[in-house]
């Protein structure tokens, strides 16, 4: 049969889309009997659902005429101050105009690639980097310039004039990275933003899982440092982590002229974030909710993490190397030169056991197909041990291979 022509019909940006390798993974991790070490979920057992639920009957009671109506395009007041509250009790200096808020940090990504990007414009990635961004950027039709990366993430010394000639932006990941687990140190946090100032160039801070810590000690955002040392930063936060990924609610904190335009892009795209989701957040933030429920889903991630790094250290040969995050949902595990996680994946997928290649995570730069990120947040402990104690036998195989 043939094909419908409509391709004929569609811009040359949509005939350039190519699904996510995750969304195809996914597909397959959605059969029970499949241990899934692929999604990058928040486990549920972290959702306050019954908080939620009283936060949004309060506003429905109490204020239902305005929570149904629509609102403004920057988000709802006292949410935008409650955002700048949280940046300046973290050690950045911000008002409620300088935030926006958004329908989760995702959407951020896609406005600010319609901001920044023009056909050919050169962004600088971390290599690897959280593929949504990828994906968002891409529609832009930008040039990816990868930074250069080592064991402890991006190495600030490596943007000379020469790299950020003409760039954009760079878009960084300081804490938990997705996909590699690692944080940026203080030091290095200091000279990103410290050469970002000198060049001109804007900084994209993305940082989901920031208040997921659960080892070592807090250190302070690319916003609050950029500010002092003179840097532009956009930073990028989001409720999906903290609360849950389905209230689809996250913000932008930048300077007024940059939430200026940000918000006539946001009005072309959706008019605005729902009036109703942001006031029932605003409610069931209240009396510092999120002092009391944090640490529980702290604990949560850190002993699913613990299992599975101990699991690893049984199973996994010494020739596999891999990050021990401080917090967040993933580790990043290298194998011996030469070995395609891509094959490994479809050993794994026979055995019952998903994980996602590390390939796909790379942008302007050879792909290091030897990698591949594992998520430990939703398998419950004895699917952990098995789904690994499998991956080490892959793993074991290949190696010999
Ligand atoms: N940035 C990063 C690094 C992420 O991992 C995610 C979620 N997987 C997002 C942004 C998007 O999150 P949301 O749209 O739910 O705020």
């Amino acid at each position: 049969m043939d094909m419908p022509a409509r391709p004929r019909v569609f811009s040359q940006r949509a005939q350039k889309l190519t699904s996510s390798t995750i969304r195809e993974i996914l597909k397959i991790t959605e059969r029970p009997e499949v241990i899934s070490f692929a999604g990058g979920l928040p486990s549920p057992q972290g959702f306050p659902i019954a908080r939620i639920r009283a936060a949004f009957d309060d506003v429905l009671d109490a204020r239902g005429d305005t929570a149904l109506q629509y609102g403004p395009t920057e988000g709802y007041a006292p949410l935008r101050a409650w955002v700048a509250e949280d940046m300046r009790r973290h050690g950045a200096q911000v008002t409620a105009d300088e935030v926006l808020i958004v329908s989760g940090s995702q959407q951020a990504l896609d406005m600010l690639g319609k901001l920044f990007i023009d056909p050919g414009s050169r962004v600088l990635v971390e290599a690897p980097s959280y593929l949504g961004a990828l994906q968002s950027f891409s529609l832009c039709e930008p040039e990816f310039v990868a930074v250069p990366t080592d064991g402890r993430g991006l190495v600030p010394e490596a943007i000379d004039e020469a790299l950020a000639a003409g760039a954009r932006f760079i878009y960084a990941l300081p804490n938990f990275h997705n996909p590699t687990g690692l944080t940026l140190d203080l030091a290095r946090r200091q000279a990103l933003v410290e050469r970002c100032a000198r060049f001109g160039l804007p900084i994209i801070e993305d940082d989901p899982y920031g208040e997921l810590r659960y080892a070592g000690e807090p250190l302070p955002s690319l916003l609050g440092l950029g500010r002092a040392a003179g840097a532009t930063v956009v930073r990028l936060g989001t409720f999906s982590k903290v609360l849950a990924p389905g209230l689809r609610l996250g913000y932008v904190v930048a300077p007024r002229d940059i939430i200026a335009k940000l918000v006539q892009i946001k009005q072309a795209t959706d008019l605005h974030t729902a009036t109703v989701t942001q006031m029932a957040v605003h409610e069931a933030l209240r009396d510092d909710f999120l002092a009391e429920h944090l640490p529980k889903v702290r604990a949560l991630y850190r002993r699913q993490c613990g299992y599975m790094l101990e699991a690893m250290s049984e199973h996994f040969p010494d020739t596999a190397r891999w990050t021990r995050p401080e917090g967040g949902m993933f580790i990043w595990v290298t194998l011996a030169a030469g070995i395609d996680t891509g094959r490994l994946l479809q050993e794994a997928i026979a055995r019952n056991v998903a994980f996602v290649p590390g390939a796909p995570f790379f942008a302007g730069v050879e792909p290091q197909a030897n990698t591949l990120r594992l998520s430990f947040v939703t398998v419950p402990e004895p699917r952990i041990r098995a789904g690994i104690a499998v991956l080490g036998e892959l793993i074991r195989r290949a190696d010999a291979a």
